[in-house]
């Protein structure tokens, strides 16, 4: 018998793994704003095979994901080729990470009191002769995390990256194929999952909370759990936050203090490949669009170009055509190839800018140096009534991952448990 009921509010991974854990021992009911499930796992169906508009790498081998794609069964395959990288003028292959990384890892280890990247590289690495190593840190920093340098916090950063494995993997039938199996398993227990309803607003005392969608439906429950992206939360430039009824301002305060970043990626399918066969990434100086990839072990002529952090930020109020034609003149000028060119051989171009997405507003979450007391702050339930999950609260060595959001919404589902 489920005496009790509970509301999730989004059907990302978060989400979904918690009900999946919970629908056993709760009435669950999810409310996605979404017209589909998953958040920023968005798989896309082309002619030829899956593209990803968020999600798209397993990076390592992760525990959680790993076993669901065992469960389910689910094909992964290992990402292969070599880097490529535009220097002086030239695409040559290049090693991955530039002299003295290793050493720049065991000085950050040794970090006691949390500083910003920014603080420690001017700390250590001022000298002139570590100009090429600090500019592929903040590239990385900026590309790969999201990060804002100047908030961002040194000592998570290096327990991230000295937990790289050197492996990545791909999902051929598509990330999609884990949000869809974890949502079968928790409908299999009879959870309810709602499209297109999106919360607004939550009513709550210390033991029912109600929630008041745009469609003017209500929903009560015994508990909820908040899964929606840090910046849907409390954020107040926009429309699309959610308001609670009484104000939950420590909480508001808290997600304040992690940091969200913003990411354009862009697809392009040409009528045939112009590049190595052999290669995977392609990094540039290029200030947007700065790093491309291919589908390898896939040969399908389609480049992935993303652009992270700040400077996504800088872009993301363009529309989509502007950043099509930006995200082209980096292509152009990486392979030095006309963009009139370019474009005679495109079959079709995909712009996915998260940060202007309504559902997500950014990409995926970094720390701050005060994100710790955040995230406890975040995790720890009010009156076992309301509670959060989400990559964003994810203590572990994988942040901004879908293994994040799983792991987070594994771990809240037992403290609703109890
Ligand atoms: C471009 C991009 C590339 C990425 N690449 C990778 C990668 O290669 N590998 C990797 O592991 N991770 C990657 N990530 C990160 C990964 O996708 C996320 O960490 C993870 O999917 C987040 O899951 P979540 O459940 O925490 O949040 P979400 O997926 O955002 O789920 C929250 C859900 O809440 C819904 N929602 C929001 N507001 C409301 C509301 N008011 N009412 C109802 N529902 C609402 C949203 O629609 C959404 O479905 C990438 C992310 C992006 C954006």
């Amino acid at each position: 018998m489920k005496e009790k009921s509970l509301l999730i509010i989004g059907a990302g991974a978060a989400g979904l793994m918690a009900a999946k854990q919970l629908s056993l021992y709760f009435n669950v009911t999810i409310l996605e704003a979404d017209n589909r499930l998953g958040g920023r796992i968005h798989s896309i169906n082309k002619q030829d095979g899956v593209i990803e508009a968020g999600a798209e790498f397993v990076h390592g081998n992760l525990p959680i994901t790993m076993q669901l794609l065992h469960d389910a069964p689910i094909q992964f395959i290992k990402t292969t080729g070599k880097n490529y990288r535009k220097k002086n003028g030239v695409l040559n292959i290049d090693m991955e990470r530039e002299e003295g990384w290793e050493e720049m890892l065991q000085k950050m280890k040794v970090v006691t009191t949390d500083v910003t990247l920014e603080v420690f590289l001017q700390n250590h690495y001022a000298d002139e002769k570590y100009a090429a190593l600090k500019k592929q840190v903040i590239a990385y920093a900026e590309g790969f995390d999201l990060a804002d340098c100047t908030r961002a916090s040194v000592c998570s950063f290096y327990k991230e990256w000295s937990a790289e494995d050197g492996e990545s993997y791909r999902i051929p039938s598509g990330y999609k194929a884990l949000v869809d199996y974890v949502a079968q398993q928790a409908i299999a227990d009879e959870c309810k999952i709602l499209l297109n309803k999106t919360v607004e607003r939550i009513n709550w005392n210390q033991d029912n909370v109600t929630a008041y969608t745009t469609d003017k439906e209500v929903f009560r429950a015994n508990k909820i759990l908040i899964t929606t992206s840090l910046n849907l939360l409390f954020q107040n430039e926009r429309k699309s936050f959610l308001q609670f009824d009484p104000p939950i301002n420590a909480y508001a305060k808290a997600a304040k203090n992690i940091g969200l970043g913003a990411v354009i990626k862009v697809v392009l399918k040409f009528n045939k490949t112009f590049w190595k066969p052999d290669a995977q990434f392609f990094f540039s100086d290029e200030k947007f669009f700065p790093t491309w990839w291919t589908q390898l072990p896939n040969t399908v002529p389609i480049l992935t170009g993303w652009m992270g952090g700040p400077t996504a930020a800088i872009l993301a109020e363009e529309d989509n055509d502007s950043l099509l034609q930006t995200a082209l003149a980096s292509l152009a000028s990486i392979f030095d190839i006309t963009e009139d060119k370019l474009k005679a051989d495109i079959e079709f171009g995909e712009i996915f800018n998260w940060q202007s997405n309504t559902f997500s507003l950014g990409g995926y979450s970094y720390d701050m140096a005060n994100s710790a007391e955040a995230k406890a702050t975040l995790s720890t339930p009010l009156f076992n009534t309301i509670f959060f999950a989400g990559e964003a609260l994810y203590h572990g060595n994988h942040p901004g991952t879908v293994e994040a959001a799983l792991a987070s919404g594994q771990q809240v589902a037992t403290l609703i448990k109890g």
